[in-house]
């Protein structure tokens, strides 16, 4: 089996087009593709050309006999996956998307709000069109957004997409506006009237909350400002209060099962000198270096069958060599995630920090005066509070209103039909479907958007922008002067 599909898959498909013989699947188009944890790489088919590997930009494609004693699972993970999807009426080549060729010939303008992934990705969608130039604001002087500040720093090859968005910046007609903030430099009626149209990836950087005595306490804190904290981001600059005495503390619980629970359990758990060479926060390392943490509790409300993080995900986790796993109950029915797990907490223990795995339990209150001391759980209907000075809600991201415009308070979401939120106005990413999926995930979320962006702009439904390009900038100036364009990022 010569390529083998790893951790850091993205699944933004980018092999499969790169594919000669059509062996990785689930390919756009096909069922699972955009919900599959990753991609997998036929063994039987694989023709070990190396395609798949230099086109992926986060380093997933590995051959055979380079797997780290680690990454071995992986070759069984991709194969399996074939056993229960033979794939056996497929094409013999990808199929490549025929190019689309726009009726428009004149040039037109189309600000992006925000410099995530999904905003990167939508940016290369337009620019494939060379009479389309695009603008990329930010709220934020450094761009790309959660591939920045939300990818766990140990995970250095998923960081490795940043290299695609450095391309995407390079073609012409791409353009900077760094450090803007929509509603208080630029009003969206401001974007609107000097724009073809606007697209709003503006992403869902907030922590969903838990609504729970003792939220808020120091020493309580959502799941994606811990995450922004270690990463460095500018809003989280110093431990967030009360962070530090929870880490003075022995035991931090983290509340929720998905795959960031899992990265923050294991940033807590690992030897902070193994994290020295990442791009972690110089200010979160020395913090962890001083953390008294020797164990985290991840709790899940539902079983381990049904936790939210991926089996990729755990495969990682299992490859740490210095943090030991226990499973607090049952692991239930047989997956391969269950087996996984079992398998993990039946090693013998393997460094001083532990994880521990404490399914079926909910989250009552957390207790503490001016800090947190405990928090109670109810397990089975048996009530128990478990000490701890430090408690990490992590039960997923939730999107911000953009001022003027609509947003459902419910989903957290810019109400939107498959990306138009109405003709010249559109959204890609989490801001339009919500806070799931993968880094890749969000190209053909980003593509779908895009395609309605050009039915319109085709359709005559966009009209001519009332003020011209230096216009806008000269306005946005005149109120901010510390915007970034891509030549002074790069200066
Ligand atoms: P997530 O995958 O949606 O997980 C949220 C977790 O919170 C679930 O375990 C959920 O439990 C739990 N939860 C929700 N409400 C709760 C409540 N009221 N009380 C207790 N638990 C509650 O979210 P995430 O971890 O923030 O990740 C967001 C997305 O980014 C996911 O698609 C994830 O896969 C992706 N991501 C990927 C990677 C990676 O590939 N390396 C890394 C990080 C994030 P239920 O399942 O019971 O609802």
């Amino acid at each position: 089996m010569p390529y083998v599909v790893t951790q850091s898959c993205c699944a933004d498909a980018s092999c499969v087009v790169a594919c000669p013989v059509n062996c990785i699947h689930p390919a756009p188009g096909e069922p699972g593709f955009g919900t599959a944890e990753m991609l997998f790489v036929d063994p039987k088919t694989c023709v070990d050309c190396g395609a798949c590997t230099t086109a992926c930009p986060v380093d997933a494609l590995v051959p055979h006999t380079r797997l780290t004693e680690a990454q071995l699972p992986f070759m069984q993970l991709n194969a399996d996956y074939y056993k229960d999807n033979p794939h056996s009426d497929r094409t013999p080549l990808a199929l490549i998307p025929p190019k689309r060729l726009l009726r428009r010939t004149k040039a037109a303008r189309i600000a992006i709000v925000g410099a995530g992934p999904s905003g990167m990705y939508l940016a290369d969608e337009l620019l494939k069109h060379g009479q389309l130039d695009v603008d990329v604001y930010d709220r934020l002087t450094t761009p790309y957004g959660l591939a920045r500040y939300g990818v766990a720093p140990d995970h250095r090859a998923t960081r490795g997409v940043t290299k695609v968005f450095q391309a995407i910046e390079r073609v012409e007609g791409f353009d900077y506006q760094l450090g803007v903030r929509i509603g208080e430099d630029v009003t969206h009626e401001e974007l609107a009237a000097h724009y073809h149209a606007v697209v709003y990836c503006t992403g869902a950087s907030t922590g969903r909350k838990l609504d729970i005595p003792g939220e808020g306490l120091p020493g309580s804190i959502t799941g994606p400002q811990f995450v922004a904290w270690y990463n460095g981001h500018p809003d989280v600059i110093e431990p967030p209060a009360g962070l530090l005495s929870g880490l003075a503390s022995g035991r931090a619980v983290v509340i929720g099962n998905g795959n960031v629970a899992l990265d923050i359990a294991r940033l807590l758990t690992t030897d902070p000198e193994h994290l020295a060479d990442t791009d972690i926060s110089l200010s979160a390392l020395e913090a962890l270096r001083n953390s008294a943490i020797d164990e985290v509790v991840l709790l899940g409300r539902r079983g381990a069958v049904n936790a939210a993080f991926t089996l990729p995900e755990l495969i990682g986790l299992a490859g740490v060599e210095d943090i030991t796993v226990v499973v607090d109950g049952e692991c239930g029915d047989d997956t391969p995630k269950t087996k996984l797990l079992a398998e993990m907490a039946a090693r013998p223990p393997r460094g001083k920090r532990r994880i521990v795995f404490r399914f079926e339990t909910t989250s009552a209150q957390i207790h503490g005066e001016d800090k947190v001391t405990g928090l109670e759980v109810t397990r089975g209907g048996v009530n128990e509070t478990l000490d701890a000075g430090l408690v990490i809600s992590s039960i997923g991201y939730r999107g911000s209103a953009v001022p003027g415009l609509p947003f459902d308070e419910v989903t957290g979401r810019m109400t939107n039909e498959d990306g138009r939120v109405a003709p010249g106005i559109y959204t890609a990413g989490w801001i339009k479907r919500g806070p799931s999926g993968f880094i890749g995930t969000n190209k053909g979320c980003a593509e779908q958007t895009a395609k309605l962006l050009l039915d319109d702009l085709d359709g005559g439904l966009l009209p001519e922008p009332k003020g011209s390009h230096k216009d806008i900038r000269k306005l946005i100036a005149r109120r901010n002067g510390n915007v970034l364009d891509l030549a002074a990022l790069r200066a």
